[in-house]
């Protein structure tokens, strides 16, 4: 008895000095808007438009690599919220070269300068002629990143302070990796387990938008991406087909707005032109139905919550409440999650009981 009571007591204690070995520390994704002002007008400290994407594991709380997507006015205040400084960035994609997309590069290409940091990916969309003449270079936008601060004497005078920063200016911290928009994903950028394709979109030349996926999951940045049929009586919707292909079953789906009730009919005097070249959220929300996405993010909101007036235009009705956007998302028959945009609204995946976030269902 005594001999197999020892035995017994030798294999519980051999067990139990069997190294449990490293947690595995498991794949995480983080979506935050850091900015969801929607156009070019101001309103109420919201920031441009531009999506972060945070990807890592949970023992560094998912900030392994670190994505911009389009970087509206503020970018860099809304990074420093949350602790992020240009130099961390590793790649910058921009949809398409409007300013309320990109008013935010500058600050960030300067401070990175101005920081001695590294070359960014810059990854957007090849020249892109427009049948009116002109030609949207998101390549040449770079390449000029600098010079209002070369010309006011700025550079000049930091380099004499300190000769380490590059004689070029910012522009030089550039790496430009353009591409040309398809009708299928194609693969435009990559780092380890991320990878990041594109797809040609509609809303002016050069617009595309973006699928990242990780281990993870796999969100889609649909920008301003709108129906390749500009004329409303000629098409059955105003979202892309090819944003609704490259968000096929995507665990989240970021996608600029206008609420229908800017439309012509409501009178608000909007143009419809650019009423036309935006996604609605009833369009979006049937889209998401269709494409089985588990959740939808609206962020650049047309008008923006409670703004009496998108830009000089009224908003019919008076000002529109989240559950206006929630509602016109339902009314074209989406059930998933939905998620109104406001400045710095992050979205985890998996979803991690322990992280509170700020978010909206
Ligand atoms: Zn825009």
């Amino acid at each position: 008895m005594k001999k197999i009571c020892f035995v017994l007591f030798a294999a519980i204690a051999l067990i139990a000095a069997i190294p449990a070995g490293p947690a595995i520390a498991a794949p995480c994704l983080e979506v935050t808007l850091t900015g969801t002002m929607g156009g070019p007008p101001t309103f109420n400290g919201l920031a441009g438009a531009g999506t972060l994407v945070r990807y890592g594991d949970d023992s560094n709380d998912c900030n392994d690599v670190k994505l911009q997507f389009d970087a509206g006015r503020g970018t860099n205040v809304r990074l420093s919220q949350l602790g992020i400084m240009p130099n961390q960035l590793k790649a910058i994609f921009f949809t398409h070269i409007h300013s309320d997309h990109t008013d935010g590069f500058g600050d960030i290409m300067q401070q990175r300068w101005h920081f001695l940091g590294a070359p960014l990916d810059v990854v957007c969309a090849a020249d892109a002629a427009s049948p009116a003449g002109h030609t949207m270079s998101c390549t040449d936008l770079a390449a000029n990143i600098g010079d209002a601060f070369i010309a006011s004497g700025e550079i000049a005078q930091r380099r004499a302070e300190n000769a380490a920063r590059n004689p070029a200016g910012p522009a030089a911290l550039t790496n430009v990796m353009a591409f040309t928009p398809g009708a299928a994903p194609a693969l435009v950028w990559s780092s380890g387990d991320v990878t990041v394709w594109a797809i040609k979109s509609n809303h002016i030349p050069g617009h595309a938008s973006y699928q990242v996926i990780t281990p993870a999951g796999t969100v889609v940045i649909g920008g301003d991406a709108s129906n390749d049929i500009t004329d409303p009586s000629m098409r059955a919707f105003s979202t892309s087909e090819q944003v609704e292909l490259l968000a096929a079953n995507a665990d989240i789906l970021v996608h600029s707005t206008i609420h229908p009730v800017m439309g012509p009919a409501g009178g608000s005097g909007f143009p419809p032109p650019v009423f036309n070249r935006q996604s609605t959220a009833t369009d979006i929300g049937a889209m998401a139905q269709r494409a089985g996405i588990k959740r939808v993010m609206l962020t650049h909101l047309i008008p923006s919550i409670g703004s009496p007036s998108q830009g000089p235009f009224p908003v019919p009705g008076g000002a529109l409440k989240k559950r206006n956007y929630k509602n016109a998302v339902k009314d074209g028959g989406y059930r998933g999650r939905i998620s109104v945009g406001t400045d710095l609204l992050t979205v985890r995946l998996p979803k991690n009981k322990e992280v509170r976030r700020k978010h909206d269902d």
